[in-house]
């Protein structure tokens, strides 16, 4: 093989990865998703979680169904639909009800939107450059993270919390993590931290 046809195959060779990679990562192609994950006050677990998330890695029912194992698919959280990512962070029930407490919590007046469109609007909130998209970041991580977990011990240990006790959780440990941090505990002291008000009907 000559230099020229080696360099060729090369460039065809991480042309055709780089080409995969996006089709493997498929949910996600016009978003630049490491926004959400770099650079974030979130936890590092957090930031593990919804990386995952984002990228289409968590093993949700209906991957590990897809590797040929037969199992029940519907989701533990409202045992209605089928369990995959998007159904369990933006379309469930449950988590909606969380999310947007969180949502209306921290001032955004709108309602759950569908994943990609979530996490798009996530990440043009970020480039505004605003503090509290920021908070946002990091809360919208730790709800996944929480959404996981919570699915995890409900499947695994048929333990169930409230969407009351979830949302807690929630907002107590992003006041936890950002007051460390000086750039949002200065917006976090404009939050509510006891947030006792926030019913999502009310929207
Ligand atoms: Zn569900």
């Amino acid at each position: 093989m000559t230099g020229m046809e080696a360099t060729e195959l090369m460039s065809h060779q991480s042309f055709s990865i780089k080409k995969m990679y996006h089709r493997m990562r498929g949910e996600f192609p016009k978003v630049p998703w490491k926004r959400l994950t770099c650079n974030n006050y979130a936890v590092p677990r957090w930031s593990f979680i919804i990386n995952l998330a984002i990228q289409g890695k968590l093993h949700t029912k209906d991957k590990v169904a897809g590797w040929g194992k037969a199992i029940d698919q519907k989701c533990k959280l409202c045992n209605e639909e089928n369990e995959t990512i998007p159904h369990l962070f933006f379309e469930c029930g449950m988590s909606k009800e969380i999310l947007g407490r969180l949502l209306k919590w921290q001032g955004f007046q709108r309602s759950v939107l569908k994943w990609d469109e979530e996490i798009e609007w996530t990440v043009q909130e970020i480039n505004g450059k605003k503090v509290i998209a920021e908070v946002y970041k990091m809360t919208l991580a730790g709800y996944v993270y929480y959404i996981w977990l919570e699915r995890n011990t409900t499947l695994f240990q048929d333990k169930k919390k409230t969407v009351d006790g979830i949302f807690r959780v929630i907002v107590q440990d992003v006041f936890y993590r950002g007051n460390k941090k000086s750039k949002v505990a200065n917006k976090l002291k404009e939050l509510d931290s006891y947030p006792q008000a926030v019913k999502v009907e009310d929207r």
